[in-house]
């Protein structure tokens, strides 16, 4: 991909960088994952602070800037490769124990790049990202705001916001606001499913029509009549006027447990199950 389509905003700020180093609160034995490095900004801090650090760069000349650069570190090893599709539970520094990811995300490809960690069978212990400000907004959102990607997020992980950074902290400035946030895996998922695809499947039908009543949403992308729609909200004990947005992880888990008791009604058409390309949030 041409580099002005890799998203690539280079931090300028040390303040910032500092932020960033702060939160993810290194050991000298840690193992830490750094995604899209760039030109460094963060780099040398994760190096001196850290054990081993690999750095995951889709671009060519700059993953071999920093190969050239960190040539002589064996705690340094650097991967030209698109962190959206990086296998964590595959690379032998990731399997050996706990590690941490860091980065300044490309904002074009942070959802899969996050979900491609929070949903591996190797998850990192914690993850200190910059996304866009409303990506950060909704991946840490509340009921009431709640999105799809808000549940993608919290299923797997608590997130913390730790700083806003303006446009004028990067070269060049993207035209976006950015933030800062911390996510940290939970030991298991929030929420108890038989099957993740299952569950999604369902979220990502509830939110079919997001600002439509719930039972609505559920009959618009589960292609079901709306008064067996309305009759599922029902079960859960839930009124029939909430919105998806307003559902926390906790109720998704109730409508999960009484639509599978139901017998998963749903006449979708062709497959149910999600290919492995099919994102989410897309
Ligand atoms: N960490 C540097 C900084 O803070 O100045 C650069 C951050 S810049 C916002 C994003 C970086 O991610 C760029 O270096 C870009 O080349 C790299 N990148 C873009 N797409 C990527 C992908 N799919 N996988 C890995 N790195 C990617």
């Amino acid at each position: 991909m041409a580099p002005r389509r890799l998203g690539q905003h280079f931090l300028e700020d040390s303040s910032v960088v500092d932020s960033i180093i702060a939160a993810a609160d290194l050991r000298s034995t840690d193992t830490v994952v750094e995604i899209g490095p760039g030109r460094g900004a963060l780099t040398g801090e994760l190096v001196s602070r850290s054990g081993r650090v690999l750095l995951i760069e889709y671009d060519d000349d700059l993953a071999d800037g920093l190969a050239a650069k960190y040539e002589t570190n064996p705690g340094v090893r650097v991967l030209n490769a698109d962190a959206r599709d990086f296998g964590s539970d595959l690379d032998p520094w990731l399997t050996e124990g706990p590690y941490k990811v860091v980065g300044n995300l490309p904002y074009y490809a942070a959802n899969p790049i996050v979900r491609n960690f929070l949903e591996s069978t190797r998850k990192p212990t914690t993850m200190v990202i910059m996304v866009q400000r409303e990506v950060a907004r909704d991946m840490a959102a509340q009921p009431g705001e709640m999105s799809l990607l808000s549940v993608a997020v919290q299923v797997y992980a608590e997130a913390v916001h730790v700083i806003d950074v303006p446009p004028e902290c990067f070269n060049p400035p993207p035209k976006v606001h950015s933030t800062v946030l911390k996510l940290t895996p939970t030991p298991v998922p929030t929420v108890q499913f038989e099957s993740a695809e299952d569950f999604f499947n369902l979220v990502r039908k509830g939110f079919k029509s997001p600002r439509k009543q719930l039972h609505n949403s559920l009959s618009d992308g589960l292609f079901i009549p709306l008064q067996d729609a309305r009759s599922l909200v029902e079960l859960t004990g839930f009124e029939t006027s909430r919105r998806p947005a307003t559902l926390s992880i906790a109720d998704w888990q109730v409508l999960y447990d009484t639509w599978v008791k139901q017998g998963r009604p749903a006449q979708v058409p062709g497959s149910t199950r999600r290919k492995r390309n099919d994102r989410r949030d897309g």
